[in-house]
């Protein structure tokens, strides 16, 4: 059902149909607070007093124009300066194919560098997403060359890789922010692990390599994006008994998935951030949610009947 669920994910035909019924609009409510970036900063603010700062990303990938990459770069521009402003503790998340890495890599880069300085400028953070595997050279060459030129960054990378363990330790030296996540993507079994236990597996044994004293000698920050309750104890099992500082690991978890794990964590005490998405082209990312839990299919088909 996944793979099927992620083969529809980039199906056009599919999205513009879909995208139209109000019981999928209503479905996918559930994984965002709205398609504006109003409704995501609401959101942000009534989550900051639990205890749980923010990640905002607009939802949008392989943009096909300058002019759109134009618009989202002066979009993100405006959520710093309206996050500096608001007071709110929120990063920002964004896809190089959202900046045009499809049409030209120098434009990414430089729409990329505008974003930092603004972060620079504001004090904020921006995390690069990592999408589909074509894409993981491009993208961590993308994160290569801006954090040597500021440590306002950091950036995705996918444990179902077979590649991951290189690229992480490759990554270590720069004094990287990274944030491990399984992966969302329909990947191929020679380039990515086909068992989940595998990829659990390997998840867990690179957040301990970026826990570890050398890397966090170098400086490394580890985001545990993950709604893995197992995964989740696991690692907060590891992180206890070698007294890893909290201040080298964040745990992260996406908008209406797992609240009440989200909320356990907080009062634990732990950091996390929850990535909110907002924006009308939702389809393909909504299509990756569903197709990482069967039972959400079953909720659409409620919402269809009811
Ligand atoms: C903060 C954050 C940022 C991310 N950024 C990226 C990225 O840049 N690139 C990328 O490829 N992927 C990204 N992902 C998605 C990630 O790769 C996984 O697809 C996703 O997190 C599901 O895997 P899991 O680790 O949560 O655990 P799973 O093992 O898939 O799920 C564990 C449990 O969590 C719950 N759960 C998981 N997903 C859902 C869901 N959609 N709906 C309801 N319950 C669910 C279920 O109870 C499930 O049993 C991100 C995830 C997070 C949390």
């Amino acid at each position: 059902m996944r793979r099927v669920i992620l083969a529809g994910s980039t199906n056009a035909w599919l999205r513009d149909r879909a995208t139209k019924y109000p019981f999928v609009r209503k479905s996918v409510s559930r994984f965002m607070p709205g398609e504006h970036i109003d409704d995501a900063l609401r959101a942000a603010s009534g989550q900051q007093p639990l205890g749980i700062t923010t990640i905002l990303t607009r939802l949008g990938e392989n943009i096909t124009s300058v002019d759109e990459a134009e618009e989202v770069t002066r979009h993100y521009l405006d959520v710093l300066d309206r996050v500096a402003a608001s007071g709110l503790d929120a990063h920002i998340s964004v896809k190089p194919t959202q900046l045009g890495l499809d049409l030209e890599r120098g434009m990414c880069e430089r729409n990329l560098d505008r974003l930092m300085e603004r972060a620079e400028q504001r004090g904020n953070f921006v995390w690069i997403d990592m999408e589909g595997s074509p894409y993981v050279d491009p993208t961590i060459d993308l994160f290569r060359r801006t954090r040597k030129l500021s440590p306002r960054i950091g950036v995705a990378i996918q444990a179902y890789l077979y590649r991951t363990e290189k690229d992480v330790e490759s990554l270590i030296p720069l004094g990287s922010a990274i944030r491990i996540v399984k992966g969302a993507y329909l990947e191929p079994p020679d380039v990515a692990f086909p068992k989940k236990a595998d990829v659990d597996e390997n998840f867990y044994r690179l957040c301990v390599r970026l826990l570890a004293p050398d890397a966090q000698k170098e400086g490394a920050l580890l985001h545990i994006a993950t709604h893995d309750t197992a995964l989740a104890d696991r690692l907060s099992a590891y992180i206890a008994h070698n007294s890893v500082p909290k201040s080298a690991y964040e745990f992260a978890m996406l908008y209406g998935i797992q609240r009440q794990q989200q909320l356990r964590v907080a009062r634990e005490g732990q950091r996390l951030r929850v990535l909110i998405s907002y924006g009308e082209y939702w389809f393909p990312w909504y299509m990756r949610r569903l197709a990482e839990r069967p039972a959400n299919v079953w909720f659409v088909a409620k919402n269809m009947f009811g």
